[in-house]
């Protein structure tokens, strides 16, 4: 059961998902209990792993030798690559139960959507930065077919997709997997940013490009995509990735730019884990499917400093690495002991 609020003036919303019977003490109890965290991430009792197919909801779409399959009820694909299905305990539901949490009227309806699990991978412990660039370009593919398929439904309007990795970047388990929430509505920071793009002649994020291809936050150049350490970085080694061609979404990227793409999140990624020791981080990518303007970004925050109480307040974000600084350790131009 979960409900979507939005505030009542300001441009915001919330989702309200309460898991049954959670007790203050269930949160104190869990930050607290490394233990408990440790268990969860054995493979022995990782829902995620090869084997354990049957412990999650039947997935929707399974990847196995380049073709695409159904679980049913009765019976699971086994031998998978990449499997999706819907997360057991899901922020919003295709057929959402009303909340009587509020009564807040027209500030608030049903949580409708679809909250999905996209495992990368049936071996526990696996990193992305490891992959192969085939297992990478084809990540990619995954995530385009998933949008495409959210994509067709009438009521949707944003797919989030996002992949959280380490316990600091908000993972409760080991294997590697991506999230994906599809939305009933345009968030907020993505409408703000259409704004913005429609005053301007040029796509502003193909303007980016130009510029940041002769700056020294140029990370790396593939022949379809650019990376780099963008300009006003909230935090210490943030990377965004641009395809160089105007791509709104993932569904207008031809094999080439996915490819492409997957190759440099392997990049960052590697890099991350030689800089900064493997850090927990989040990625996300930026897109729209009904506006052609938007130009499709991914970016990359590794999680080595704290949201605090001024960024929280303020929205502003002190950073105590340079972008240009910050570039130079991911292209291996300097040691991470300088
Ligand atoms: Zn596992
Ligand atoms: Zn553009």
């Amino acid at each position: 059961m979960s409900e979507i609020r939005k505030h009542y003036f300001l441009p915001e919303y919330c989702i309200i998902a309460e898991e049954r019977g959670k007790r203050p003490s269930d949160f104190t109890d869990e930050a607290g209990d490394m233990e408990k965290m440790g268990q969860r991430s054995k493979p022995e009792n990782c829902v995620f792993c090869a084997g354990s197919e049957e412990k999650t909801p039947p997935a929707g779409a399974v990847y196995k030798e380049g073709r695409i399959f159904a679980d049913t009820k009765e019976k699971r694909v086994i031998n998978w690559d990449f499997r999706c299905f819907q997360n057991l305990y899901p922020a919003l539901s295709p057929i959402p139960a009303f909340s009587e949490l509020s009564g807040a009227g027209e500030n608030a309806k049903p949580g409708f959507g679809f909250h999905e699990v996209i495992v990368e991978s049936p071996v526990h412990g696996k990193k992305l930065g490891d992959f192969s660039a085939p297992e990478l370009s084809e990540l990619m593919q995954v995530y385009r077919d998933r949008i495409c398929h959210y994509r067709a439904h009438e009521n949707i309007r944003y797919v989030s997709l996002f992949k959280n990795s380490g316990e600091a970047a908000g993972a409760s388990l080991d294997h590697p997997h991506s999230q994906l929430l599809a939305l009933p509505l345009l968030p907020p920071l993505l409408e703000t940013e259409l704004q913005t793009i429609g005053k301007e002649d040029k796509c502003p994020y193909c303007a980016l490009l130009e510029k940041e291809k002769e700056s020294s936050r140029l990370i790396r150049e593939n022949s379809e995509c650019m990376a780099f350490a963008p300009y006003c970085s909230k935090s210490p080694f943030e990377v965004w990735i641009l395809p160089k061609k105007h791509v709104s979404y993932l569904g207008d990227c031809s094999k080439e730019i996915l490819s492409g793409l997957g190759e440099m999140v392997g990049y960052v990624l590697d890099s991350y884990g030689k800089v900064l020791r493997n850090p927990a981080y989040n990625y996300m990518f930026y897109q729209l499917f009904d506006a052609p303007e938007y130009h499709l970004n991914l970016r990359l925050l590794p999680r080595i400093s704290l949201v605090a109480g001024f960024e929280l307040n303020t929205g502003i974000y002190i950073n105590t690495v340079s972008p240009e600084r910050a570039a130079s350790y991911l292209r291996g131009d300097r040691s991470p002991e300088e």
